[in-house]
């Protein structure tokens, strides 16, 4: 069996998304992970983005279908139920009542630019502000204390990618990554990034290089939207976290997180 998870896949229940539970998880068991994690898009208060999101009363039928789906590949894949959460100030009483819901298996806290609610409130300065802006509320939903890792960390390269110049913001994004190796929370390397406006992993090097120093845990991530991407590009994901300075990648299994060293990583993984 594998040693990497797929830690962020979505399925037809987020509305945007291809595939069943059960072709994700095929693919998974066809690249040899040792698991994955359904990360849907977890309902918000009503109104809020939802042609993107399941609906709270699907929530049952969510953990029913992806339990099925563990049944069947027992004893050769781990499936687990997990959440991609979108974290926001003002979501935070939501947020704790749906972490409470169940054990999620990933919990994934994600600060989402693009929709018109994040934007209605957060990006009505000039973009340079906007940027910053981003930056201190990642920060705060590390602090928040309710997520495992934060998803595509420096999304909000691909709202400006014009402006988008890593090297400007050194000091804001160095003093975001203090406060989040602070709390212990690992940070995601999303290898959808490579099918953005600007093409590289989410968070780019420069970024990498400046968790690396701060010894902030990395999970790679696909996002994967249809079952062929599950675990896409993780070799050359792993190659650019050795460049960037790691020599361990974080494996988030069941509700918990360890370090394994990149060699065994690439090693293990087809
Ligand atoms: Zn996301
Ligand atoms: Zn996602």
């Amino acid at each position: 069996m594998g040693l990497l998870w797929e830690t962020h896949s979505h399925t037809t229940l987020c509305n945007h998304a291809h595939g069943t539970v059960e072709e994700y998880a095929t693919t998974a068991f066809e690249r040899n992970l040792a698991g994955i994690h359904i990360t849907c898009h977890t309902p918000l208060p009503p109104g809020f983005s939802p042609h993107v999101r399941m609906r709270e009363d699907q929530m049952d039928s969510y953990l029913e279908m992806i339990d099925q789906v563990r049944q069947k590949f027992k004893g050769r894949l781990e499936v687990g139920t997990g959440l991609e959460c979108d974290y926001l100030p003002e979501l935070e009483p939501w947020i704790a009542k749906i972490r409470e819901r169940y054990p999620w298996s990933h919990f994934l806290g994600s600060v989402h630019p693009q929709t018109g609610e994040y934007k209605a409130t957060y990006a009505l300065g000039v973009p340079v502000e906007n940027i910053k802006r981003y930056f201190l509320l990642l920060a705060k939903s590390a602090e928040s204390g309710f997520f495992d890792t934060l998803g595509h960390p420096d999304l909000i390269k691909n709202e400006y990618p014009e402006l988008w110049n890593v090297d400007s913001f050194h000091k804001t994004i160095c003093e975001t990554l203090d406060r989040i190796a602070a709390t212990g929370v690992a940070m995601e390397m999303n290898t959808s990034g490579w099918n953005k406006t600007v093409s590289e992993v989410n968070p780019g090097s420069v970024i990498l290089r400046e968790m690396a120093k701060r010894k902030i845990p990395v999970v790679l991530g696909a996002d994967a939207h249809r079952p062929t991407r599950v675990g896409d590009r993780f070799l050359e994901g792993l190659e650019i976290l050795e460049a960037a300075g790691y020599q361990e990648v974080g494996v988030q299994s069941i509700g918990k997180r360890e370090r394994i060293s990149i060699e065994a990583a690439k090693k293990s993984f087809f």
